[in-house]
């Protein structure tokens, strides 16, 4: 178990988690994909024996492998084995207390739990209670790639199959109370692996800022009876000032008040208030909108960090039907600075509307300024093949690996790495 320390003022709980500090880090002293790690690398095809063993591996035996040529992803089967592995965080910010497999728990979900442990000192300023949860790591390919937009659109489905069904297992199997799925690309967004990857952390509580935002959705649906994203979803799509695409299930805009330049939510058109409750359509949907909004990022801002966030309704939420979950982005171009941590509020240098633009030329470049629904590909320029047919993308400074793709060049390696134009704004806060 891990401990938790309760911030009064702040109403904030903080988890502390020292074993972290003992993960590997590929970003120690290099930046992003300077340094290549392939040659030992815990997450790679060959190194499975460096990881516990795994909770869900993908495509498994029965799984329809979603993509239209099967003789292709047998073939793939037999050489790699896996193409998305589930495993146990090895250094857990939470530790697990329920089993990680399929099997029942033999814990029943408490409501209480939260005051189960709970120490209250005599003036109760120095709350503390012990924690327990779940943490686990999506690898996404047995290749050393660094991106999901390196993932053929097919194997990105599985990522996303993944998610879904550990997000249900936990739902359904523990005395967990909410779980959030989330990547951290590159060292400003936290990541210590180069490999492409996902978390999963569940916790036995529900977050303050979760709940507060749950607060909120109750309150809008309570006062008007709609859905609050539902409602903004409906005026984005009419203004279409904010929207950067449009699919048969999902709209991803530039949210109007963002606190980050170029973020982004990706929204289901459907009111729903999980993920893990997707069809398989919507799944694969997701998945070719994700490629498509992170890939341009990635060409928008070589060097960008990002991070994102699957916001899925608590496990035990007491208004569910006014929640409505979504994917957001979160590039990290920008460090929080001295005004936003003195006061909380984020200055963003970027308008929506700005990026919304820049996003949807990237997005759909033969567009008109607004997508249409449904023009929905992937720019081919933008993905290499390897010899054994899959597309990837890697980084520099590994000998056998491809050039960069031309429709994203790598900043250390390009002759015009440094950004300009109005969006080069987002650089500097002073
Ligand atoms: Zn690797
Ligand atoms: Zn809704």
């Amino acid at each position: 178990m891990n401990e938790m320390r309760y911030d009064w003022l702040s109403d904030r709980w903080v988890i502390f988690a020292p074993n972290r500090l003992m993960r590997p880090d590929d970003y120690d002293r290099s930046p992003r994909c300077e340094q290549d790690s392939s040659s030992h690398c815990p997450f790679c095809s060959g190194s499975e024996h460096e990881t516990p063993d795994p909770t869900l591996i993908l495509p498994d035996s029965d799984t329809d492998a979603t993509t239209s040529n099967r003789a292709v992803d047998l073939q793939r089967l037999r050489k790699k084995s896996w193409l998305v592995r589930v495993v146990p965080n090895k250094f857990p910010a939470v530790h697990a207390s329920v089993p990680f497999d399929d099997s029942p728990s033999s814990e029943s979900r408490n409501p209480d739990s939260l005051t189960q442990h709970q120490e209250h000192t005599p003036s109760e300023l120095f709350q503390k209670r012990q924690t327990q949860g779940a943490h686990e790591v999506i690898i996404e390919s047995p290749d050393h790639i660094s991106s999901i937009t390196g993932l053929t659109p097919q194997h990105a489905v599985l990522v996303f199959e993944a998610y879904r069904k550990r997000l249900n297992h936990w739902r359904a199997h523990s005395n967990m109370r909410y779980a959030v799925v989330f990547k951290n690309y590159g060292a400003d967004a936290g990541a210590s692996l180069i490999h492409s990857h996902s978390q999963l952390i569940c916790t036995d509580f529900v977050p303050n800022d979760v709940q507060r935002i749950e607060n909120r959705m109750a309150q809008y649906h309570r006062t008007h009876q709609r859905c609050y994203v539902c409602d903004v979803l409906e005026q984005e799509i009419q203004s279409g000032q904010r929207v950067v695409s449009e699919s048969e299930h999902f709209v991803a805009i530039c949210p109007f008040a963002s606190r980050f330049p170029f973020s982004v939510s990706i929204l289901p058109r459907r009111h729903r208030s999980m993920y893990e409750a997707c069809s398989d359509d919507e799944i694969q949907d997701l998945s070719r909108m994700a490629q498509l909004v992170l890939l341009a990022l990635e060409q928008e801002h070589p060097r960008a960090a990002y991070n994102y966030v699957i916001q899925s309704c608590s496990f035990e939420s007491a208004s569910p039907e006014s929640f409505h979950w979504r994917l957001k982005i979160i590039p990290r171009m920008c460090k929080v600075a001295g005004f936003e941590w003195g006061s909380d509020c984020f200055i963003n240098t970027v308008t929506p509307e700005e990026a919304a633009l820049s996003m949807r030329k990237r997005c759909h470049p033969a567009s008109t300024p607004r997508a249409p629904v449904g023009s929905f590909s992937m720019p081919h320029s933008a993905l290499h093949s390897n010899s054994s047919g899959s597309q990837f993308r890697i980084c520099s400074g590994n000998p056998s690996a491809p050039s960069q793709p031309t429709a994203a060049p790598h900043p250390e390696t390009s002759p015009h790495a440094s950004p300009s134009g109005p969006v080069s704004r987002w650089q500097s806060r002073e």
